[in-house]
């Protein structure tokens, strides 16, 4: 039997029977795979902690009729501190959710994996903004897979240099003024949230913490890409939802 060793961040965990799971794998070799782990619910079982959520370890793997099986599993990073912070938890729980919408079985985007890896390693970094954080995601992971929106040039009508007055969904980008003016629709945007896409769309995502963004930029990027991927994706997700409840239930508090 054919041994395949590769990185993978698990995305989701099922249990099966009394001991087993199937996770689904994120990798860098094979794309995203769903694998069993025979036992790994047993307390004293080596790949329990390598089967978590979110867990970045190097397995060895093979390959089934329509699953893999895990023969050995090596932790490089379980991101233990995710399951630590309720927001941080939900956010992450977003991404793998997100990049599970994403993606489709045996697909290989290393781009997508490395973003994964980064984003995860940037929760721990105080200097960041979380919600910006999160929108970068957003945009870098569905720009890699295929879905860039168009930010350099009106949608309708190609130009260049008028000013941009909406982000229409259906469009895939932004609108001009005069075009927006001749009835076509879409979420208003500032300027001030125009440079910040394009920004987050050319720059590594480390760079984001030198990012200013106001309260109304913060709304119009939230508002603009909640919708992008709903309608691309055809999805709405879970631990999107929890976190505005969590975030009305803080603000109640205050
Ligand atoms: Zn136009």
């Amino acid at each position: 039997m054919a041994l395949i060793k590769v990185q993978g961040i698990v995305l989701k965990q099922i249990n099966i029977g009394e001991s087993d799971k199937i996770i689904t794998i994120f990798t860098d070799k094979l794309g995203k795979i769903q694998a069993v782990a025979h036992g790994s619910r047993k307390t004293k079982s080596k790949l329990m902690s390598s089967t978590q959520t979110f867990s970045y370890c190097e397995y060895v793997l093979y390959k089934g009729r329509s699953l893999y099986t895990i023969s050995q599993a090596e932790i490089k990073e379980s991101f233990q501190f995710i399951l630590d912070d309720l927001y941080t938890l939900t956010y992450c729980s977003y991404i793998t959710e997100l990049v599970d919408a994403l993606t489709q079985d045996n697909e290989i985007n290393i781009e997508l994996f490395l973003l994964i890896l980064k984003t995860f390693y940037l929760m721990t970094d105080e200097a960041i903004d979380k919600e910006i954080l999160l929108r970068t995601f957003e945009l870098k992971s569905m720009s890699i897979s295929g879905y860039m929106p168009n930010v350099s040039t009106c949608s309708i009508c190609r130009a260049k240099d008028r000013k941009i007055a909406i982000f229409s969904i259906e469009n895939g980008g932004v609108i001009c003024e005069e075009c927006a003016r001749n009835g076509n629709h879409g979420i208003s945007i500032s300027p001030s949230t125009l440079s910040i896409i394009r920004f987050m769309l050319k720059t590594n995502i480390e760079k984001i913490k030198t990012l200013k963004v106001s309260d109304s930029a913060k709304d119009e990027l939230k508002v603009i890409m909640k919708n992008y991927i709903k309608y691309y994706l055809e999805k709405d997700f879970k631990s999107l939802e929890f976190l505005d409840d969590l975030r009305q239930t803080e603000n109640k508090g205050k």
